[in-house]
């Protein structure tokens, strides 16, 4: 499903992913786990493909085709999320137009009709209830003014309605109570099958309490350094990044 090969990528002209490979199959869910400034939002960013990120060398492909050659937008239309670390406040546009632009756009790129305002309505209070947000929070402006953990519930609300082929998760367990990360479960647990996958990055194992991953990864100075089962998170949560902080 996602293959990222030997990827380079270079910020402000500093090499921050130096030779990053990672094979994500169709119906699994991985975790990547790191230091923090080891890279784990810059690939989040280069998958997505965010412009200020430049890829020096190497591939990214979902479902074998070539992401690199595809801008944001169409990334986006192919089915790809990014829950972000730190989501942006989008002042002047209600919360409930931006998700259902959103929406149709990667129904119209997928060549089906765009949703009625009646079933739009349905469902996104359906999905607000889900992720624990009030539904006057729709009337608002995009997260201007929100929690950190609305924001957060915000994310996991659009990802809830957008069912993505792949959704990639950057720390979104951070800032979260016991009670929201279990909705963060509950949501990436209902949308888990054979046809879609999971990058769950985290910074604490807790959030793997919830979401059981097939595979967990330890990204360090750039670079995968280690790759093992869910045991991996825990051995972690008590080890320490220390020895890959030395090791990179
Ligand atoms: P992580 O998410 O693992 O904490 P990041 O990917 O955010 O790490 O950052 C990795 C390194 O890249 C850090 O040293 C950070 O300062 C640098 N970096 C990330 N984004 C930018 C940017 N837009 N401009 C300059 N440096 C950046
Ligand atoms: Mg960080
Ligand atoms: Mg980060």
């Amino acid at each position: 499903m996602l293959k990222i090969d030997n990827l380079k990528v270079s910020v402000g002209g500093n090499e921050i992913l130096k030779g990053l490979t990672l094979d994500v199959p169709a119906g699994e869910v991985h975790a990547i786990m790191g230091p923090n400034g080891s890279g784990k939002s810059t690939l989040s960013y280069t998958v997505a493909g965010h412009d200020d990120y430049e890829v020096t060398n190497g591939g990214i492909s979902l479902s074998g085709e070539e992401l690199l050659d595809l801008d944001a937008n169409e990334r986006a239309a192919k089915g790809l999320f990014l829950s972000f670390q730190h989501p942006m406040e989008i002042s002047g546009v209600q919360t409930m137009t931006f998700i259902r632009t959103a929406l149709n756009a990667q129904r119209k790129a997928r060549g089906e009709e765009e949703i009625s305002a009646a079933d739009f309505i349905k469902l996104v209070r359906e999905k607000a209830k889900l992720v624990g947000l009030d539904d006057k929070k729709l009337k608002r402006q995009f997260n201007v003014g929100f929690s950190g953990g609305e924001k957060k519930r915000m994310e996991m609300l659009q990802m809830a309605m957008f069912e993505p082929r792949f959704a990639i998760m950057d720390e979104t367990d951070s800032g979260l109570d016991i009670d929201a990360l279990k909705m963060v479960g509950d949501v990436v647990n209902a949308l888990r099958g054979p046809e879609r996958g999971f990058l769950v990055i985290t910074h604490y194992q807790r959030l793997l309490d919830y979401i059981k991953p097939d595979a967990v990864h330890v990204l360090a100075g750039g670079q995968i350094v280690k790759s093992g089962g869910p045991e991996l998170a825990l051995e972690l949560e008590k080890s320490g990044y220390e020895q890959f902080i030395e090791a990179a």
